[in-house]
Parts: structure tokens; sequence; C-alpha cells
């Protein structure tokens, strides 16, 4: 197989920013003006404060802390240890603000059910762990090298050894972001010699949105996400999706099996996963996976605790939302009842305890984007403008 690495140069990978959150050392921020603190105020009302299952689902399951900050990631959120609830900055829109909370729990190694664990807290993307017959499968290891070798590292002081080692059985790439594959040099070293499964059309999905445009999107980004401000309660809160991505080199080791049919089954080192392609919504390439064994779904980045963009500002490939909505729907009617939990690539799992949890999490899910579609589509048939659709939706 081949080994090699590509090193893929930052400016030329703008998913996501990688500046040096602290470059400006004086900045102070502005308090927020009047209009700021009202509207604040005003949408806080709104928000169901006393529902705390997802800050639930975030601690559930934890094995072991992480320890001191491998990948610095939270240490630039100092601001965190101090934030409650009862007290919201009024500079910050209160939804963030508690986004940024739930964010800043997620702090470790968490066993979602028996023979899959979550390395959460270490990047803004979660590795997710699955038992195989000898040894461990790595399911998304993480953005950067650095951070892909750590959290693995740490993980295996808590796992058990199989056959007397913790041996990388396959690993596995949801999708064409570079947050689910950048840390592939930091798992995978020349020993290695299990599969590397991908998408359809990884590569090419790669190539197409982070470099044909990419030194565009690289610098348009900069503006979306803010990256040179410091990270306070007048710069940056949070990345809604993590905290923060980890900074470092970003590596991708080409895949060796490619899921090119609709679904397809894999037996990886001895466990059956189900491979599903859902591509050109969240990511132009991305599949699911469903393993029986474990009654586990992974729904990668269709579904986080959050709505995702379906234009982004930096100018990524615009999302369909109507298809991403038809994905949803066909998870929840295949695997809501059977699944024991839903695992995402960000966020904490969803546990089906005996209330339809994770059908009314793929219902609410699938209604986001349904309704911006049909919503948009409604208004622009009547003959609102594209400036005033937005405002209008809002109002809805
Ligand atoms: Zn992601």
């Amino acid at each position: 197989m081949n080994k090699s690495v590509l090193a893929i140069a930052i400016g030329l990978v703008p998913h996501m920013a990688l500046a040096d959150y602290n470059s400006i050392d004086n900045y102070q921020g502005k308090p927020a003006t009047d209009h700021t603190i009202e509207a604040n105020k005003a949408f806080a009302k709104h928000l169901p404060w006393e529902d705390k299952t997802a800050f639930e689902r975030t601690n559930r399951g934890l094995v072991a802390e992480l320890e001191g900050d491998a990948t610095s990631v939270r240490t630039r959120f100092p601001h965190y240890s101090e934030m409650n609830l009862d007290e919201l900055p009024n500079s910050v829109n209160p939804s963030l603000y508690r986004q940024g909370m739930l964010n800043y729990a997620a702090n470790g190694l968490y066993e979602v059910t028996e023979g899959v664990w979550q390395v959460r807290g270490a990047d803004i993307t979660n590795m997710t762990i699955y038992r195989s017959d000898n040894g461990y499968i790595i399911h998304d290891p993480l953005l950067t090298e650095s951070a892909g070798r750590a959290a693995w590292e740490f993980a295996k002081k808590h796992l058990p050894k199989v056959n007397g080692e913790h041996k990388i059985t396959g690993v596995i790439y949801s999708h064409s972001h570079q947050d689910h594959f950048g840390g592939s040099r930091g798992v995978i070293d020349e020993s290695f010699d299990g599969l590397i499964i991908a998408p359809d059309k990884f590569m090419e999905s790669i190539a197409a949105e982070a470099m044909v445009g990419g030194n565009a999107m690289s610098r348009r980004s900069q503006y979306q996400y803010g990256t040179t401000l410091p990270t306070t309660t007048k710069g940056i809160v949070d990345n809604a999706l993590g905290l923060a991505p980890s900074q470092g080199d970003v590596t991708l080791v080409p895949h060796n099996k490619e899921i090119n049919e609709r679904e397809e089954w894999v037996n990886v080192d001895g466990l059956e996963i189900l491979f599903i392609n859902m591509p050109d919504a969240e990511a132009p390439s991305e599949h699911v996976h469903w393993i029986p064994k474990y009654k586990a779904l992974h729904t990668a980045e269709l579904t986080y605790d959050g709505q995702h963009n379906i234009y982004t500002f930096r100018g990524a490939k615009t999302r369909d939302a109507l298809i991403w909505s038809k994905y949803l729907h066909e998870l929840k009617l295949r695997f809501a009842s059977e699944a024991a939990v839903l695992h995402q690539a960000h966020s904490a799992p969803v546990w089906n305890d005996g209330n339809g949890e994770i059908a009314e999490y793929l219902t609410l899910q699938r209604d986001n984007y349904g309704f911006l579609h049909n919503q948009t589509m409604r208004l622009a048939n009547q003959g609102v403008t594209v400036n005033d659709i937005g405002r209008e939706i809002e109002k809805i």
C-alpha cells in the first residue's frame, strides 16, 4: 500500500482557519452597545435554560479527563473556567455562550457503549475508537498530526490491550473536510497494514473544494472566523462545532479502500460495518455508518448539536439543504429505533433510553434543513428578494 503522506499547506485548505489566536496582544475589544445588550437579553428569554440534557449527554460515560492540555485547545479559553450560565456576558449571544460552555465541558475519553469510545475536547473534532478483533479502529484522527497522536496516546492509557498491545487495525475518514483526516499521520505509522476507508470521490472533493478556490477561501475565512481576535468574551467565544481547532501540521495518509457503491458492507478486522454514502449535504464527499454489533449509528457530520451553514461566508460549496433533510429522514426510518446510540463527529452522542431520543434528535435535525429549504423556496416564489428572505424566515 501507499504510505506516503501528503503535507497540505494550511493556506490552501481553508475549511477551518488556523491563525494564532493570541496574535493581537493588546486587543481589549469594545464593550457591548446598548442595542447589543438589549438584543442579547431579549434573545436569552426565549432559550430553554432549564433543559440540561445536552450537558448530561456531554458528561455521560467519562472514563478519564484529558491530562493537562496536550493539544492546547482548552488553555486558549481560560475565561470558561469562570463562566456560568447564571452570569451571561452582555457582549455574547446567549445561545453561543451556552454552546461554548457545552464544548468546554467535553474533556476526555468517554465510553459511548460497550466497544465504542470517543476522545472529545482534544480538538474541534471527536475521535471515535471501535474495538475490533485484534485491536482498535480509529474514526476521524482529528485535524493535526500532533492532536491525533496526543489523543490516541491518551486513549491507550485507558483502553485494555488486545493480544498484549494497542494495535490500530483500521482507520476511517468520515468526509473530505480536514478536521476529519488531518491528524492521520499521528495515528498511522509505517507498520500499519490495515484498511484506510474513505467515502466516494474523497480525494477529488478535497482537491476541488480546498485547493481550486483555496486561496480565496482561506482569506475569506479569516473574516468569517475572526481568527486574529483573542479568546475573550469580546473576541472568540467558541467555534460551535467545538471550542477551537488544534494547531499544527495537517496531514493526509491516502486511503486504500473507497466506498464507491451507494452503500457497502466492509469487514474491518472482524467488525462488520455498513457504510452509506451521503454526499453533497454537509460535504461533497461523506459517508455515515452502522455497526450492528454495537447497535451504533455514526452520522458523521450530518448532525451535531447545532445547525450548519448552508452557504458559508468563506465560499465553500453551497450545501443542498433539501437532500440533507432527506438523508436524515432516511437515517431516522432505518436506524432510529434499532440503534442504541447515535454518535457523531462533533458534539456528544445521543442514547436511546426508552423515550425515542434518537428519533427525536434526527427529527429536529432533519427539520432544521427541511425548514430552511422549504421556507426559502416559498418566499422566493412569492417574489421576496434574496436580501429579505433571511429576515422573513426569522419571523416565522
Ligand atoms: Zn468537522
